[in-house]
């Protein structure tokens, strides 16, 4: 049997089937010893795979610290300290540097350090951060209860468009263009949502792989169903001018692109807080699947990276 038969979601469980360990299955993993409670996480970007040789190096750079600390924030706890592992070919030194530029200015933006890790030699250049930080309280992606809210931050889908600008190799990008190419490129973690969802979320993850996909994986482990309001997706106005001018779906971008590094969370809908950049997009409710009002359950799309 090939990987692609079962996806990433089966290759997990068989592996959670020979540790047989209750650890796996949430952004981070929560650990405690002597009362301190930690999250940890890992999280790779591979060239040609995550980015392309082309890409500016220090943007390289932030967006392997972010995605990390886009676990962490989802999983409530605060970044504290990173290990990053590089593998890489017999490339100019300055890149290298400039990566770590970029490295070191997202630790300085989410207040955390890098305190070592590991070089190899190999024919693509891969960035492997494993980062640690300390559990406010323990977020994960059990907990969602019928009656309460979905939430998510931010806006969805603009990542996935920035990606197909990029590919495009389209020049002389304009404002809207960039700015999408820029969300792509150099994702921001949310931590500004992190009193936020400690205070209030009952389940929280982050939405990497796609809004659909992970709304799924929530609620599979929550063991409920999800009702989803589509008209309720924040969406940029740049993500709406991109899908318009190249007869593009701007909703489907934002339900089934990947990378978008936001969070999603539920909560009672009586804590909202309308100051901050939180949007509800649906209810959980009893079952399970994710329905559109009036119409039977959605077909789960997103990423996976061993889909066929
Ligand atoms: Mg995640
Ligand atoms: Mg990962
Ligand atoms: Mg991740």
């Amino acid at each position: 049997m090939k990987i692609s038969e079962i996806g990433e979601d089966g290759l997990i469980n068989r592996i959670v089937n020979i540790l047989k360990t209750s650890y796996i299955g949430d952004d981070t993993a929560h650990v405690s010893t002597d009362g301190l409670n930690l999250s940890l996480t890992c999280d790779i970007l591979i060239e040609n795979r995550h980015f392309l040789r082309s890409y500016p190096p220090s943007f390289i750079g932030w967006k392997a610290i972010s995605v990390n600390v886009s676990d962490i924030v989802a999983s409530g706890a605060k970044p504290l300290w990173a290990l990053v592992s590089i593998a890489l070919p017999n490339i100019e030194v300055s890149y290298i540097e400039a990566l770590y530029e970029g490295i070191k200015s997202a630790c300085e933006f989410y207040g955390l350090e890098v305190v070592g890790g590991n070089l190899s030699s190999s024919e693509l250049i891969s960035i492997d951060v494993f980062m640690v930080g300390k559990t406010k309280r323990a977020l994960r992606r059990f907990g969602a209860s019928p009656g309460e809210g979905v939430f998510v931050s931010g806006t969805l889908g603009d990542s996935k468009a920035g990606l197909e600008i990029l590919l495009s190799n389209k020049k002389d990008l304009t404002d809207f263009e960039n700015y999408l190419v820029e969300r792509h490129l150099r994702p921001t973690a949310r931590i500004d949502m992190l009193e936020h969802i400690v205070k209030n979320a009952s389940a929280c993850m982050d939405i990497s792989d796609g809004l659909l996909r992970d709304l799924d994986r929530l609620a599979k482990r929550s063991k409920v169903g999800i009702e989803l309001y589509p008209e309720s997706i924040p969406l940029s106005k740049e993500l709406k001018t991109y899908a318009r001018l190249n007869s593009k779906d701007a909703l489907e971008l934002a339900m089934i692109g990947g990378e978008d590094y936001q969070l999603l969370w539920t909560q009672s809908e009586s804590s909202v807080n309308v100051f901050l950049d939180m949007h509800q997009i649906g209810r959980v409710i009893e079952g399970e699947g994710i329905y559109i009002k009036g119409s039977g359950p959605i077909e789960i799309k997103g990423f996976d990276h061993f889909a066929p």
